[in-house]
């Protein structure tokens, strides 16, 4: 397990970019799963591979936050995984869903562990609230390279059966769609029976000086290195004809499959 440090000024909710959610909750500051790709990389204020933050008292924190404003969905899961293994010692994720359902504040989670299934007990009780997995690789060989930090499909896999036989609302993310590497119909098979909602979004970069492109193009180099020019022309570009055709190809599966696509390509 990584260090936890303290964290004893930054507010537990911060304003959330997402549709339909003003705040998004960090109950944690850095993710041990540290997947190369994760965008909040280049903003990163600890070596996360070593640190993490943790909130000083997160539920009366939390209850002073949230005493100011109306009740309303949090997004939980933006910046940070709220089930990262420090979860299982620290429970900050458990201490303010506690709070949120005294308060009938619903969530939308979204995880790549399977220790989300703790808290079916809150989630059955929070009324409005889903809980999504996120995968990104369809093998276990391109996950290991991209995201060694994390679990195996098969377990997420078996929590969001879990959540879906439980009666909770569940939902897929595919994200990010790895050029050449994620097989995004393969995952689409696999997930549509355990959930209602399945989005996908593409691998999408900003700035060749970002960390996580750095990260990737390394691995690039080193096990696909045939692929390194192409992926700096798609991934800095949503109109190239790469993700251009996979809308196309989306939109006709779109038709056919049962789980609502929603396609962010
Ligand atoms: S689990 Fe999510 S937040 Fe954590 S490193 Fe991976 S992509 Fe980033």
């Amino acid at each position: 397990m990584v260090k936890a440090g303290i964290c004893s000024h930054r507010p537990v909710l911060q304003p959330c970019a997402l549709e339909g959610y003003s705040f998004q909750l960090d109950p944690y500051i850095g993710c041990e799963h540290h997947c190369y790709y994760c965008y909040a990389l280049n903003k990163a204020e600890t070596d996360w591979a070593k640190e993490i933050q943790i909130h000083q008292d997160i539920r009366a924190q939390l209850s002073n936050e949230i005493s100011s404003i109306d009740t309303q969905p949090i997004y939980i899961g933006w910046n940070s995984d709220a089930y990262q293994p420090s979860e299982a010692d620290y429970q900050q994720t458990r201490q303010a869903l506690e709070l949120l359902a005294e308060r009938r504040f619903p969530v939308c989670v979204l995880t790549k562990s399977d220790l989300v299934v703790r808290d079916m007990d809150l989630f059955k009780r929070m009324s409005g609230s889903s809980v999504g997995i996120s995968l990104a690789f369809q093998n276990d060989h391109d996950r290991e390279l991209f995201e060694a930090n994390t679990q195996a499909n098969r377990e997420r896999l078996e929590a969001l059966k879990t959540l879906h036989q439980e009666g909770i609302k569940t939902y897929t993310l595919i994200c990010p769609v790895m050029p050449f590497i994620t097989d995004v119909g393969e995952l689409i098979s696999l997930v549509a029976p355990y959930s209602d909602t399945i989005w996908i979004y593409a691998l999408s970069l900003d700035r060749y000086e970002n960390r996580n492109w750095k990260n990737i193009r390394q691995i690039l180099q080193e096990h696909y290195p045939e692929m390194l020019k192409k992926y700096e022309e798609i991934a800095f570009n949503s109109d190239h004809s790469y993700w251009t055709r996979l809308r196309s190809e989306l939109r006709l599966l779109q038709r056919q499959t049962q789980p609502e696509l929603r396609i962010e390509l």
